[in-house]
């Protein structure tokens, strides 16, 4: 008797961790959703404080003055269409920033 309760105890305790791993998925998934709506990906900024301390918002600060798709632009044209010899002083610190950032990874060629 007391072995039949054992097992269905554990039987329990397994069916409950498989169950509740699709909502450990789900919970890690609404928070980087929450993340990536409340939270500048470029300063790390949130929203509260954003819409607090500026005109345009939230919105108008990722849209405009962070616009995630700007800073790959500008590291895409630094890294490939400009000639070192005609940085200018940010882009001699981006190119050198970026340069050490793309070493961390290895590219097969
Ligand atoms: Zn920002």
């Amino acid at each position: 008797m007391c072995l039949v309760l054992l097992l269905r105890r554990s039987q329990v305790r397994v069916l409950k961790d498989i169950y509740n791993f699709p909502l450990e998925l789900r919970d890690a998934k609404k928070c980087k959703q929450d993340d990536m709506h409340n939270i500048c990906f470029i300063c790390g900024k949130e929203r509260f404080d954003i819409d607090r301390n500026s005109e345009g918002g939230f919105k108008n600060h990722i849209k405009i003055e962070h616009h995630l798709w700007n800073y790959l632009f500008f590291m895409y044209r630094i890294k490939n269409e400009i000639d070192e010899e005609d940085f200018d002083g940010i882009e001699s610190f981006v190119f050198e920033k970026v340069a050490i950032l793309l070493s961390f990874f290895s590219f097969s060629e």
